[in-house]
């Protein structure tokens, strides 16, 4: 017989590590995904100061709850069942500042608002992040990047929690960093802050190179709807894209989810769309892009959570 846990009953116990506040029960996820997907959590915590992530870390550790990080959930399709145990969402550390040509950002803070605020200070190499809609603790897990730029290139360091609770400043070096990776996942570090080195910079430029960027993506992705951005991994000598437009696909739809007519590499939530309805979407397009391309396509982003 499978024992299953009721993690809820850990309930009153948190909130002597994190405050009453800070803890929702039976959370949906689909209220802080991008996508707008995803069942409840049993325990959504939102720490707002490093010891209580820490704390955390150690609570769970010592009644042995999964403990899942959830960052603006643009890069994640949680399912409808939900997610069990605790999901640790920083939203709470936010807090972007600036120290010389030093721009330091907690990991809950959006990524998108780090290049503004690096605008304001008139400081350059974070343009290239001004339309990624996820967090700077997520940007730091996948090395976000785009137009030819990526965390790589600025990060100086970050401060971390690991497996055990306890807090350590890496070298951006010591994460590992190549295309759209790091060692965050498999050191199970949880990033709490990155200091970021830029250049001061022609405020005038840099805007000029932001609005641009923000000008490309809005022609050419369906940024009106929720969506988890590219769905599928570049197959060798192919275009996603390309593969699902002339597989005839934009247009498609289950549920709630749609292909993009934008973008073929875009799956859309248009209306309501639940988790199940874009996984089966993910899976016909795969399968059709198969048949007549002979190509298999690898999807880019983690589905995460329970079945309904
Ligand atoms: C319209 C659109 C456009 C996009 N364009 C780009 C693009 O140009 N370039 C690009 O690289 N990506 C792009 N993305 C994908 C996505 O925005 C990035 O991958 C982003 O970095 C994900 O951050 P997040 O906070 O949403 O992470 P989530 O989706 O919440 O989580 C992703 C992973 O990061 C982990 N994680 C989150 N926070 C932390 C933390 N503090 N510590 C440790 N692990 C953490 C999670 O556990 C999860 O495994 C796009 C997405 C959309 C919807």
């Amino acid at each position: 017989m499978i024992k299953v846990t009721n993690y809820r009953q850990y309930y009153e116990e948190l909130q002597t590590v994190v405050e009453k506040e800070h803890i929702l029960l039976d959370e949906y996820l689909k209220n802080h995904t991008y996508t707008k997907l995803g069942g409840k959590a049993d325990l959504f915590v939102t720490p707002s100061t490093y010891e209580e992530v820490q704390r955390v870390v150690k609570f769970a550790n010592k009644h042995n709850i999964p403990l899942t990080l959830l960052g603006n959930g643009s890069n994640l399709i949680v399912r409808d069942g939900g997610i069990r145990g605790i999901v640790l969402n920083l939203e709470r550390l936010n807090d972007i500042y600036v120290e010389g040509d030093m721009l330091i950002a907690q990991s809950g803070a959006a990524i998108i608002e780090s290049s503004r605020e690096a605008l304001k200070a008139k400081l350059t190499g974070l343009e290239f992040a001004c339309g990624i809609p996820g967090t700077v603790g997520g940007a730091l897990f996948m090395n976000a990047g785009a137009y030819g730029g990526e965390i790589k290139d600025v990060l100086d360091y970050a401060i971390v929690v690991n497996r055990e609770g306890e807090l350590l400043k890496l070298a951006a070096s010591e994460l590992d960093l190549s295309y759209r990776t790091s060692n965050i996942p498999a050191n199970g570090y949880i990033v709490l802050e990155a200091g970021f080195v830029l250049k001061t910079g022609n405020e005038t430029e840099i805007k000029a190179m932001m609005d641009d960027l923000t000008n490309r993506r809005e022609t050419k992705q369906p940024l009106e709807y929720p969506s988890c951005g590219s769905v599928f991994k570049r197959p060798p000598g192919y275009y996603a894209g390309k593969l699902i437009q002339d597989s005839g696909l934009q247009g498609t739809r289950v549920g709630g989810a749609e292909v993009s007519t934008k973008h073929a590499g875009f799956i859309v939530n248009i209306d309501n769309a639940t988790a199940s309805d874009y996984i089966a979407l993910i899976k016909n397009v795969q399968e059709t892009v198969k048949e007549k391309f002979n190509v298999e396509l690898e999807r880019e982003v983690k589905i995460i959570g329970e079945q309904d």
